[in-house]
Order: C-alpha cells, then sequence, then structure tokens
C-alpha cells in the first residue's frame, strides 16, 4: 500500500526581494513498510521536506497524498489533526517534557488522542516496554542516558500508533556506539511492519535504511534500493 506520494512538490520561500526554492520539484511514492533515508547537503531541501511529509507545513505548489488524505491544502487545525493520527516524530533533541516522567511523556500524544487516563497509561508503558525501558517507566529525562532518552522519544513517537514515523537526525546527539543500538531499535520496528523515514547526513546511519534518497538543490539527485543494509547482530 502506498503511504506517501508527493508529486511535482515545490517550496518557495520569501525573504524580503529574495526568493529561496527550497524544493523544486519532488516527486516520490513511499509504500507501507519501507525505511527510507534522506540524504543531502546542508540546505538541499531535506528539512523543508520532512516538515511537508510531516504535515508541519504545506507546499507552494504540487500535491501531496497521506494515507488516500491530499493534504497539500489544509488549513493548520486540519495539519494538525492528520499529523496527531499519522506521524511519530523523532527529533535529534528528544523534545521531551524535562519534569515529567517517562510514562508521562510517552502519555502525551495519548491526551491530544482522547484516551483516558488508565488507557494511556497502559498504552505508554506498553510502548516503553517494546523500546526495553519498561522498568525505568518513573524516571525523568536527567535520570536518564541520551540513548534511554532517544528510546522514550522513540516510544512516545509510537504510543499512538502512526502510519509513518519520521526522525530527523534521530542520532545527531549520541555517541557511536549508541547510535547503534538505536538503529537497532529501528531496525526492529522495521521488521515489525513499522514505516520509517530518517534524515542523516551520516552514511554508516543511512545504510540501516533499505532505501537512501539524496537531495540536491531541491531535486531529487537519486533515489536508490540499499542492497548494503547493515546488519545488527
Ligand atoms: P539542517 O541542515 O541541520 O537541517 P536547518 O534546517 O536548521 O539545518 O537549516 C538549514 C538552512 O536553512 C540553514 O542555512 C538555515 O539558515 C536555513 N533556515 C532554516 N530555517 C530558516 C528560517 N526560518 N529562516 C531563514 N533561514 C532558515
Ligand atoms: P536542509 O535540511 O537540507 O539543510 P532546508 O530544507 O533546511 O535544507 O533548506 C533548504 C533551503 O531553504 C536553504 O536554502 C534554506 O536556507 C532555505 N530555507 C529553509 N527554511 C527556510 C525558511 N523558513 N525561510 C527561508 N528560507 C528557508
Amino acid at each position: 500500500k502506498r503511504i506517501i506520494q508527493t508529486s511535482d512538490i515545490a517550496k518557495t520561500y520569501h525573504m524580503g526581494s529574495e526568493v529561496v526554492k527550497a524544493l523544486k520539484s519532488i516527486s516520490i511514492d513511499i509504500y507501507q513498510g519501507e525505511y527510507v533515508a534522506f540524504m543531502g547537503p546542508s540546505g538541499s531541501g531535506k528539512s523543508t521536506l520532512m516538515n511537508i511529509i510531516g504535515c508541519l507545513d504545506t507546499p507552494t505548489s504540487g500535491t501531496y497524498i497521506l494515507n488516500d488524505n491530499d493534504v497539500s491544502d489544509l488549513t493548520e487545525n486540519e495539519l494538525a489533526e492528520i499529523r496527531n493520527k499519522e506521524i511519530g516524530f523523532v527529533f535529534q533533541t528528544f523534545n521531551l517534557l524535562p519534569r515529567n516522567t517517562a510514562l508521562e511523556n510517552v502519555a502525551l500524544p495519548l491526551i491530544y488522542a482522547g484516551y483516558n487516563k488508565y488507557d494511556r497509561e497502559e498504552k505508554a508503558l506498553s510502548a516503553l516496554t517494546s523500546v526495553g525501558l519498561g522498568d525505568r517507566y518513573r524516571h525523568k529525562p536527567n535520570e536518564m542516558s541520551g540513548g534511554q532518552r532517544q528510546r522514550v522519544a522513540i516510544a512516545r513517537a509510537l504510543v499512538n500508533d502512526p502510519s509513518i514515523i519520521l526522525a530527523d537526525e534521530p542520532t545527531g546527539n549520541l555517541d557511536s556506539k549508541t547510535s547503534y543500538e538505536i538503529m537497532d531499535l529501528f531496525d526492529e520496528l522495521h521488521q515489525k511492519g513499522n514505516t520509517i523515514i530518517m534524515v542523516t547526513h551520516e552514511d554508516d546511519i543511512a545504510h540501516y535504511a533499505h532505501r537512501i534518497v539524496r537531495l540536491r538543490d531541491g531535486l531529487v539527485e537519486t533515489d536508490i534500493i540499499n542492497t548494503n543494509v547493515t546488519r545488527p547482530e
């Protein structure tokens, strides 16, 4: 099943009299269960494209179909609703609430989804268990290592059972050993059928993905199936 279809997407920013074409024409299909890495030099349009795919922003022209819905032209509120339902975000900086426990951080998206407290805690605990942190649910972010914090963030991304996990430089703040552990976890999620899209500028991280899309100057430069997938032991 096709989850993502962008057709001739462009994004233009206006800064005073200057016009920046961040995306010129992007046409990409991504299917359920794919694990894709976006690469490309700084300024090539990765963040802009991720923002559009993640329904944080809309394209200037072209169409974006997400899970059979045309989301190219939605209002801010409509986008927010789709985002909560369809997308799990993982960030380089984890973006956890510092005063809240792991359980509370993971349960947060479920408040917007309208679950009662009991169901929220049950689902959050189950998500934490699935990332190997079932015994750390009372801990606050500053009582955990970087890798554990990123696991909490991944649990939060998973808790709503989203159509896609979008990860922007998920290993950018982690040492290499911890980075590979997080990539092993992504691999597990991929095996379970999750659709994962990540941005990375690190080749060895990108090689965990099964497809590597390189952007340059707002265009797709190459889009290849990765036959050299890194296999965790
Ligand atoms: P990364 O390359 O790590 O994704 P960013 O997306 O933060 O970095 O920024 C990429 C480029 O886009 C930078 O050169 C930055 O100056 C520019 N940029 C990002 N956001 C804005 C903005 N709101 N206004 C102007 N330029 C921006
Ligand atoms: P990347 O993530 O690959 O570094 P970006 O998507 O951040 O690339 O940026 C693509 C281009 O768009 C860059 O030239 C950047 O400066 C520009 N850009 C990004 N965001 C903004 C913004 N909010 N306002 C103006 N220019 C932006």
